[in-house]
């Protein structure tokens, strides 16, 4: 059959030729704007030509560092359509590591939000390869800055050519994007994208048995577009036609319920905290919510109770799903099979709380740590992941050799499967807790503990035990208003687990330590509880 190469450059043509009408509602620091996908189209062609001009060649690195917004939508595409590569930075990570990663990518022009110019200028004496700086901001005047040369880019497009033509000779294996990864220890590792892999992922999101993504949807991504590409969506969006609503810098709860009120969203993708925020949100004002048809639900493990309270209290359909920066990132994605459906509610839940199936074009595979194959059911393993979407490498750094092995990625997850071939995430393979030699898994006490009514907000972690090696402590943020004491909390669990798996105490807090993607960070509160407790 025909080789004809997979790019990003066909996904946004087809945008702009089949749908121009429909649109792409964009939240920006002054406003809600809207653009059609023929206005979309030309301002990405505008662009090319612009950081053509700025003299961007195939293989250049472009960063962002910037919210999810139309600006940031056209540099999603403009980029790799020029040959060059998408680097999204993460602009919740520290000065040292943003100027880390932008010298180890090679950056040559980075496109950043107004708001974190200040970041910029903090390490503009470090950063090495950078030759031009352009600012994406709605106001008319170039800010105040120290960076040079800077450029507006509104500026920039006006002089840009709405009809360039992107000539680049490129070659589906060739390089889109990249995003870095933050590692347990040591600096952020480099994930490459390529082309192929993405257009690949996003047919693999859309599918009826995944996100099933399609041209009526009006999909808004909550997860930050520089956080592994939005998960796809802004590429998978674009490329079917679906009105897109992107919702910019702080989308706190009530934004984010009011855009799903005013543009009907049907289909949004965030990590739990995002999800935990919102519930709050509607439970406390009165939203419209009815136009929701799917909230994808990754990054973190959904707590049953959050599925619960979206879908059964709400009417609000939750998906849960798994990946990894390194996995671009769908692996697994949780839905019911058709013989599923008569189960009863509280059997569905435990299906669906599980990360569940890998979707199609992709292989696992769990193994012990001599390398053995995990058979189904109880026994606990390493997950391994392959497939055309998948990395193969971390982007010039010697962690490669621990990570990708005999053609598979490692990915440091402890997972069981069941017998329908369901993976249930236990937890980090650092998270684990070891206590008398039996393990403990901090999620499923996390989970447990989120179901009861008065908490918001609960993570496990272990604290180092003379006689049992590690013990769980639990941390719970409680809900506004609600009461609950350590006693209550151990009580619920006791019915749900083995003596052992109890919590030796549980601290309140005001709130959990999160990552820059809004995780837990583990790390942050072991020291935090270590510190209460002396130990
Ligand atoms: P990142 O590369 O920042 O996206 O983080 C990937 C990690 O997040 C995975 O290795 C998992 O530990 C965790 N993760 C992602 N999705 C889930 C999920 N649905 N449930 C539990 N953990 C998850």
């Amino acid at each position: 059959m025909m080789q004809t190469p997979l790019t990003l450059v066909s996904m946004f043509e087809r945008a702009e030729k089949f749908f121009p009408k429909k649109s792409v509602i964009s939240r920006t620091h002054d406003a809600i704007r809207r653009f059609t996908y023929k206005e979309t189209g030309a301002r990405i062609r505008a662009l090319g030509s612009v950081l053509e001009k700025l003299n961007v060649k195939k293989g250049d690195k472009v960063g962002t560092l910037a919210w999810n917004h139309h600006r940031h939508l056209e540099a999603y595409f403009a980029i790799p359509s020029l040959g060059a590569v998408l680097h999204t930075i993460n602009i919740r990570l520290s000065l040292d590591h943003l100027a880390y990663i932008i010298n180890h990518a090679e950056d040559k022009v980075l496109l950043i939000d107004e708001d974190v110019l200040p970041l910029v200028e903090k390490i503009r004496d470090q950063l090495t390869t950078v030759e031009a700086f352009i600012v994406m901001t709605d106001k008319a005047v170039l800010p105040e800055s120290t960076l040079d040369p800077l450029y507006s880019y509104e500026r920039l497009l006006e002089d840009g050519d709405e009809q360039y033509t992107f000539t680049a000779d490129i070659a589906e294996n060739d390089p889109a994007g990249m995003c870095y990864t933050s590692a347990t220890t040591g600096k952020p590792k480099g994930v490459v994208y390529t082309h192929r892999g993405i257009v690949l992922h996003a047919m693999a999101l859309s599918m009826a048995d995944t996100a099933a993504l399609s041209e009526s949807d009006v999909i808004m991504p909550v997860v930050p577009m520089f956080h592994v590409n939005a998960w796809g969506m802004p590429f998978a969006a674009t490329w079917l036609g679906s009105t897109q609503v992107l919702p910019g810098p702080m989308s706190v709860p009530k934004v984010l319920a009011e855009l799903i009120e005013s543009y009907k969203v049907t289909k949004t993708a965030g990590v739990p905290t995002i999800w935990l925020g919102l519930l709050n949100e509607i439970e406390q004002n009165d939203y419209d919510m009815s136009s929701l048809e799917a909230v994808l639900c990754g990054g973190a493990a959904a707590p049953k109770g959050l599925i619960q309270a979206f879908e059964q209290k709400h009417g609000i359909p939750f998906m849960h799903a798994y990946g990894l920066t390194e996995t671009t990132p769908l692996v697994t994605i949780s839905r019911l099979k058709s013989y599923q459906q008569n189960l009863s509610n509280e059997e569905q839940l435990d299906i669906r709380a599980k990360q569940g199936m890998v979707v199609p074009g992709l292989e696992v595979k769990v193994v012990n740590d001599r390398g053995e194959v995990q058979p189904d059911g109880e026994d606990m393993g390493e997950l391994l992941v392959r497939g055309p979407w998948i990395a193969d490498e971390y982007y010039k750094d010697d962690r490669t050799q621990d990570a990708f092995r005999d053609g598979w990625f490692y990915t440091g997850d402890v997972v069981t499967v069941d017998g329908e071939g369901n993976i249930k995430i236990v937890d980090r393979t650092k998270d684990l807790i070891k206590s008398g030699g039996e393990w403990i898994s901090s999620v499923d006490l996390e989970n447990a503990l989120m179901a009861h009514d008065a908490v918001y907000e609960a993570a496990v972690v272990a604290v180092p035990d003379p006689k049992w090696q590690e013990r769980p402590i639990a941390c719970v943020v409680l809900k506004e208003g609600a009461a609950a004491t350590k006693e209550d909390l151990i009580q619920f669990l006791e019915p749900q687990f083995a003596k052992f798996w109890l919590p030796d105490d549980i601290l309140f807090l005001e709130e959990i330590p999160k990552t820059s993607v809004g995780k837990f960070l583990k790390r942050a509160l072991r020291k935090q509880v270590e510190e209460a407790l002396e130990v």
